[in-house]
């Protein structure tokens, strides 16, 4: 079967490995340069944190080894005080299993070398799609307008603002909703120190100030890039490169200090938006075309629970799950697609409410000590609880069933009370 997919980006790429796999002939369109001879694109983050769904979506096609040969593990997350004061606080109770932190760039050229390494697969580079229309598909070109020939499927991997799910949003009962954060993120970078990294290389850092926070991810050259969350308000009222240098100096100075370029990347560096995208149905017949949707075109999430390009890996390893299903009856099976919507609108909520986790509760005494009782509890109570955060990145369990599991985890704790209290006293007192 002939597959248009349209955006070579993280899930485009992935997706167009899938579908090649079973056999399709399949055509990806791209608005950008090829990334690989023209560097890469400002404005998306520089670095991602990669975890156990997008593993497994990556090691289902045996990419998972080279992706993560340039990963930096983070093992935990380590929290900045005003005062300089670190805490680190793993992400697992046995303190070994990590997230990791890889280059967007460098995963996107990856993931393009190997779909164009698949059969079947061609990449036009240069093309954004502008329309389609009975079942032509046109594109703006630096030659001009081009148009594509009858395409009977076209699949939309093109992001948050995606312009195949604009065609879908013409379709009566098709269902749309965006949802704008009043913060927006602006990245910096840390430059190595005397050729080594300026934080720990193993931890996503984390600077919790309440209704703000900049978090740090670590880069394999030693750099760090940081990231700012803040309100759009903050943002505009530095306006000037003293105001930034004194705010950093006043909320940041362990990181202020290690930002040499600090005023100058503020002044240069765009503020991005934050918003969650919801769209129902995801695939609709018109005409002579079946369209479908993955990844942000679908459910675009908040950053906060690290799991955008995680979860839209996982769509590729489901939308082939109900291929299989449907003995390749795309129609079908991008009507069976449709039930990922229980967990994606599952992982947009975690998303949002990891934000207040990140920015405010993490500098907590007593988040840290929670977090502690429940590695507690994950430790005596092996297979019976897991936390949220365990089964979220460090397994594939659907995100609608960790919900559930976790609902299920805290009434069975509460109905056994004093028992499991005695039994995490004891771990946390013998330090297990
Ligand atoms: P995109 O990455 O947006 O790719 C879409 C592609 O389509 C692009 O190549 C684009 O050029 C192309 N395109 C767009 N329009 C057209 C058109 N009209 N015609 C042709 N081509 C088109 N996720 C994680 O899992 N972990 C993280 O740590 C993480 N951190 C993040 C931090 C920030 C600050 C942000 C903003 C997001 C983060 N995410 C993270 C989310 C992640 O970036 C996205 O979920 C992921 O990039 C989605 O991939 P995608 O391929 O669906 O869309």
């Amino acid at each position: 079967m002939e597959v248009t997919v349209v955006g070579a980006g993280l899930v485009g790429c992935l997706l167009a490995c899938y579908l090649a796999r079973r056999g399709h002939e399949v055509t990806l369109y791209e608005r950008r340069a090829d990334p690989r001879e023209a560097g890469a694109e400002r404005g998306r983050s520089i670095n991602l944190a990669i975890s156990e769904r997008g593993i497994d979506a990556l090691r289902r096609l045996g990419l998972d080894g080279e992706v993560l040969a340039e990963a930096l593990p983070m093992p935990g997350r380590m929290m900045h005080a005003i005062d300089g004061t670190l805490s680190f606080q793993p992400y697992s109770a046995d303190g070994r299993r990590a997230i990791n932190s890889i280059s967007r760039g460098e995963l996107n050229r990856k993931l393009l070398d190997a779909a164009e390494a698949m059969p079947g697969v061609r990449v036009h580079f240069g093309h954004r799609l502008t329309g389609i229309d009975d079942g032509v598909l046109t594109f703006d070109t630096p030659q001009g307008p081009v148009t594509s020939g009858k395409t009977p499927v076209v699949i939309g991997a093109d992001g948050a603002y995606s312009a195949v799910r604009a065609k879908l949003q013409t379709q009566p009962g098709v269902d749309f909703s965006q949802s704008y954060l009043d913060y927006g993120y602006k990245e910096l970078s840390v430059p190595a120190r005397y050729g080594d990294f300026a934080f720990d290389p193993g931890a996503l850092h984390i600077w919790p100030r309440g209704r703000s926070m900049m978090i740090a991810l670590p880069n394999p050259d030693r750099t760090f890039t940081c990231t700012l969350f803040w309100p759009h308000e903050a943002f505009d009222a530095l306006d000037t490169p003293e105001k930034v240098r004194r705010h950093f100096a006043e909320h940041y100075p362990d990181a202020a200090e290690a930002m040499p370029g600090l005023a100058d990347d503020y002044a240069a560096n765009p503020v991005g938006n934050l918003v969650t995208m919801r769209c129902s149905p995801w695939h609709r017949t018109i005409g002579p075309t079946t369209i479908g949707l993955v990844g942000d075109a679908a459910h675009a999430i908040v950053p906060f629970y690290g799991q955008g390009a995680n979860c839209g890996f996982e769509d590729c390893v489901e939308l082939d799950r109900c291929l299989d299903e449907t003995g390749d009856d795309f129609p079908a099976a991008l009507a069976l697609f449709e039930r990922r919507t229980a967990d994606t609108e599952v992982i947009a909520r975690l998303a949002l409410d990891n934000f207040v986790e990140m920015r405010d509760k993490v500098g907590s005494r007593t988040f840290l000590a929670g977090k502690r009782v429940e590695h507690a509890l994950e430790r005596v109570l092996p297979g019976r609880y897991a936390s949220r955060y365990e089964l979220v990145s460090f397994s594939t369990t659907p995100y609608s069933e960790v919900e559930r599991r976790i609902a299920r985890q805290r009434r069975w704790v509460a109905g056994a009370g004093l028992g499991v209290a005695a039994l995490v006293a004891l771990a946390l007192r013998r330090g297990k």
